[in-house]
């Protein structure tokens, strides 16, 4: 169903630069609420690299608000639940299932998609609601002049520059490598040592009768790995991802050598999972091997406001490391939020564009930051190993038991009109309990850099 389209924003000239999901979704909630919206992407065409997305209810939320649902549950898949296993003895330790009392709780299913089908779905309902998308230009920068933005522009491939453009207010959706970031922040991607690989299968063409039937979210866990599966397009195909912490690298962070640029290469996957359990080693082969993802995430900044009328969004402002499936939801609830801020401001007469997005930025930044940080945490827990393997395990069979909602209610249950984090910014805050810990590979790097000897290595 079509959501209705509201004229709030009309006459308001808003620019986007780049068109991966979170500047798509910008585009698309701005545009219904009636801006003027138009979005440059420096590629040819829109795309995404990689195959699975897992989308929480707090962005199926996002996706309904949009008119998007019945869409998106077509094309991708419910999963029944989400399942972690031992990666050694791939015995089940927690089971999260996503039944009624999982949707009444958080008011909507979790569903995985297939991010290029996901990408396309939005970008056609942005053109759909009245924006304009741009392929083959990039921004180059901006200058805030007070009453409104000056754009300049260029071509992708040959650099030359266009005419500049005006607007009312930027927004980067420009990825991790941002340019508008910089204006905010000089700082640089905190590689975490891990590396993930991918890949695709037809579930009609799997030999083992328990993948051909999966209906879940499936996690095998540690040590110093894990292994994801899930399946797509209505149960079509089955996707995987393997993920490993790179020997190679680590051995550079502690010796203080260059880490080398293929970290993560082929042969080391060959041998990062030899002491898993079959159901983990013997799911190699279906893995692509032509590319590789170095995780890394970045240090939170709590200031999105790069001027009066420029602010970040998406991976510009919050690159996660990927535990908590939330990097594209969180560029989806950055859009709404700004698009329901703005919306609400102007039906009062009160549309104050630096006012708006210091307060999206307040009430953003901190929920990011939880993300970011927690996100961190919960990846060093699946990839334990000895004694805090074990007691991991029986931490996590204890939640299933005693009822894991609680630990997951500040992630799926989010709602930018409550205003949650603008009221009380402490919620950005790793809970009291783990708020000493520090993220160790930061450490180390940081350690190295001051000249210090990397011998802490603990792992
Ligand atoms: C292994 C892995 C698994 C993940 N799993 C999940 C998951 O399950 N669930 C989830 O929610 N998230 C997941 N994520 C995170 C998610 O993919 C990202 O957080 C999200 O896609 C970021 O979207 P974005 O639009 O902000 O940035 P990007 O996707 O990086 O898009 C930025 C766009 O801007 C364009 N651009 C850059 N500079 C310019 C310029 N100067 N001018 C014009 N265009 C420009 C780029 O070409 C690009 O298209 C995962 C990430 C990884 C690595």
């Amino acid at each position: 169903m079509s959501p209705q389209k509201t004229n709030e924003l009309a006459g308001q000239k808003i620019i986007i630069s780049g068109g991966g999901i979170g500047g798509a979704s910008g585009a698309l909630a701005l545009a219904l609420r009636g801006a003027d919206v138009t979005l440059y992407e420096r590629h040819y065409e829109f795309r995404e690299v990689g195959a699975g997305l897992q989308i929480g209810p707090h962005g199926v939320k996002m996706l309904e608000k949009w008119g998007l649902k019945e869409k998106v549950v077509a094309g991708g898949f419910l999963p029944e639940r989400m399942q972690f296993r031992d990666g050694v003895t791939s015995e089940p330790i927690l089971t999260m299932n996503f039944d009624e009392e999982f949707i009444e709780r958080y008011g909507a299913e979790y569903l995985v998609i297939h991010r290029s089908d996901l990408l396309n779905l939005l970008v056609e309902a942005a053109k759909e609601a009245g924006a304009n998308l741009v392929n083959g230009t990039m921004v180059t920068g901006a200058d805030d002049h007070g009453d409104g933005v000056t754009v300049h522009l260029a071509d992708f491939d040959t650099e030359k520059p266009y005419d500049d453009v005006e607007c009312d207010m930027l927004i980067g959706f420009d990825g991790t490598h941002s340019i508008f970031r910089k204006l905010i922040v000089e700082d640089d991607p905190v590689p975490s040592a891990y590396v993930a690989y991918r890949g695709t299968s037809k579930i009609a063409e799997e030999p083992d009768p328990e993948v051909a039937n999966l209906k879940d979210v499936r996690g095998h866990i540690g040590p110093r790995c894990h292994f994801i599966q899930y399946p797509l397009r209505g149960g079509e195909l089955l996707n995987q991802v393997a993920v490993f912490q790179s020997p190679r690298y680590l051995d550079a962070l502690t010796n203080g050598t260059e880490v080398p640029e293929d970290w993560g290469n082929n042969e080391e996957f060959k041998n990062a999972f030899g002491h898993t359990h079959d159901n983990v080693k013997g799911r190699l082969k279906n893995m692509w091997l032509d590319t590789w993802w170095q995780m890394a995430d970045r240090e939170p900044i709590k200031n999105w406001v790069a001027s009066d009328r420029i602010i970040v969004m998406g991976d510009a402002a919050h690159p996660p490391l990927q535990y908590l499936a939330s990097g594209a939801v969180m560029a989806m609830e950055d859009s709404e939020c700004l698009a329901l801020f703005a919306s609400e401001a102007a039906a009062k007469g009160e549309l104050n564009w630096p006012e708006v997005l210091r307060e999206v930025s307040a009430e953003r930044a901190p929920r990011c930051e939880r993300i970011q940080t927690t996100g961190r945490f919960w990846g060093e827990l699946w990839h334990v190993d000895g004694i805090s393997r074990l007691i991991r395990n029986e931490l996590f069979r204890e939640a299933e038991r005693t009822g894991w909602f609680i630990y997951a209610d500040w992630l799926w249950d989010y709602d930018a009109s409550r205003r949650e984090y603008l009221n009380d910014p402490s919620k950005g805050q790793l809970p009291e309990e783990i708020r000493e810990w520090e993220y160790n590979l930061h450490k180390i790097a940081r350690q190295r850099d001051e000249g210090k000897s990397a011998n802490e290595l603990t792992i």
